[in-house]
């Protein structure tokens, strides 16, 4: 059995949607997930806003907007297929939207805002499953908020997942195609929520590890993980296999294809995960898993809004303990590291969340001179950078020799090497690399 999960732009039209139809109907038994249409969520967050502006006019206008988009999709994909089953759909649709209509500005939390973003996903998979069987296939519908729950700690609970969705399949009964909603679930007070935005892919990966799915495949608006940031760089080509490792750098990094999330429960289960072309299933993607080709940089990403901290000390020199004093300031206050560089008297460290610096800056000029560096971004390079091959280094810091490079990282895993240049530059950062790099040019 396998894991289908279908993005935004993969359901965005009627004829997207046929697509599908005619990708997951392949012969084998298939659970498929299916985000929202694309431009969906970012308005049911518009909606969600304007209520809780208590603008109820900005809100019904939003809705109203979203509801001409869905009641044509609706009529574009029955056609004069099954009026009976368009009807039901429409009605699925209507049942949905209404739960929007219905809040209220005055009882309008945070709760009701999480039940309004569940609502594309609902809509989506309504739409397919009564299509699908409006054409024959016998598809069964898996409700993700039966199965699809986070823990105390807002993390998935695997166990709970495991069971749970092994009832909802029992419930269903036998079939070659069962729908499920991604994104979707509920939290530990049950209430409704979600794994965070693009976490559909998330609900493919939990779901294929939960099952032992022999693939997840991720269909997606390209064909595969490029080697560089197509939205920034021309002459990008899709890399043919990653590691893991690779893909987890990438996908944290900023490539999109691919959440952060979605890696690490496959891998632990050791399912490979395959990135593939909805607008070209013949293309071969990019397939994820444990091996990989070796000695070579394979692809670059970029994260953006990266603040850089400098923490100078003469009390570092030989001294031990003073690390530690730096990690639990940024500790206290829930701030995640994302790369450290060092010297023997002073240490720089970066941060995307930079919500409590104040308060961390406050505590970091008690144990030296404090420099702070923001709109920097981190480049990440990627590949199998075992410390033995040679040369890689030289490469990419050669490729960058026109570039203020702020700091350089690496070492700490065998599969990248991290640098941090300013916002503005960017795009040549990039643009240098993948010449350099990929289409070997300036030598
Ligand atoms: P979906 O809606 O299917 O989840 P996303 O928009 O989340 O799709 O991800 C696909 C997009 O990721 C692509 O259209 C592309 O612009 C972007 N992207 C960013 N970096 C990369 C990369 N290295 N390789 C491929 N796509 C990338
Ligand atoms: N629909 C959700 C979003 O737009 C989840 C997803 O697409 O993965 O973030
Ligand atoms: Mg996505």
């Amino acid at each position: 059995m396998k894991v289908m999960k279908f993005g935004g732009t993969s359901v965005g039209t009627a004829a997207r949607f046929k697509d599908v139809a005619r990708l997951i109907t392949d012969g084998d038994t298939n659970i498929v997930v299916l985000s929202a249409m694309s431009g969906t969520t970012n308005s049911l967050v518009e909606i969600s806003d304007y209520l809780a502006k208590g603008n109820v006019t900005g809100a019904r206008e939003t809705l109203s907007k979203l509801e001409e988009k869905y009641n044509a999709t609706v009529t574009e994909l029955f056609d004069s297929l099954d009026s009976e089953a368009e009807a039901q759909v429409r009605s699925k649709v209507r049942e949905q939207l209404d739960v929007v209509r219905a809040m209220e500005p005055s009882t309008f939390d945070e709760a009701a805002a999480r039940s309004v973003l569940a609502r594309g996903e609902m809509m989506s998979t309504a739409m397919m499953h009564g299509y699908l069987r409006a054409c024959g296939v016998d598809a069964r519908m898996l409700p993700a908020l039966d199965f699809m729950r986070t823990d105390a700690y807002g993390e998935p609970d695997t166990r709970y997942l495991r069971e749970a969705l092994a009832q909802s399949m029992s419930d269903a009964g036998d079939t070659d195609i069962y729908i499920t909603q991604g994104f979707i679930c509920r939290n530990a007070d049950g209430e409704i929520d979600n794994l965070k935005r693009g976490g559909s892919d998330y609900t493919a990966s939990l779901i294929g590890a939960a099952i032992n799915a022999s693939e997840i495949q991720i269909w997606t608006d390209i064909d595969g993980m490029h080697n560089n940031d197509p939205r920034f760089v021309e002459h990008t080509s899709p890399v043919d296999s990653l590691h893991f490792e690779e893909a987890a750098e990438l996908a944290y990094f900023g490539a999109k294809i691919l959440h952060p999330t979605c890696v690490l429960p496959a891998k632990l289960a050791n399912i490979p995960v395959r990135l593939l072309n909805t607008m070209c299933p013949e293309a071969s993607g990019t397939t994820i898993y444990n091996a990989s080709p070796t000695r070579s940089i394979k692809a670059i990403a970029a994260k953006d809004n990266i603040t850089a901290i400098k923490i100078k000390s003469g009390r570092m020199l030989l001294a031990y303990g003073f690390l530690r004093k730096v990690f639990e300031i940024f500790e206290e206050h829930r701030t995640p590291i994302d790369m450290i560089t060092t010297s023997e008297v002073g240490v720089s460290v970066t941060v995307d969340d930079d919500r409590s610096l104040p308060a961390i800056l406050d505590e970091l000029k008690k144990f030296g001179t404090v420099t702070v560096d923001r709109d920097m971004v981190i480049i990440c390079v990627v590949g199998d950078m075992e410390w033995t091959n040679c040369g890689f280094e030289a490469d990419v810091v050669n490729a960058l020799r026109d570039v203020p490079v702020r700091m350089i990282s690496y070492g700490g895993s065998n599969y990248n090497i991290s640098l941090l240049v300013r916002r503005e530059d960017k795009i040549k950062a990039l643009n240098l690399l993948s010449d350099y790099l990929f289409n070997k040019s300036d030598r």
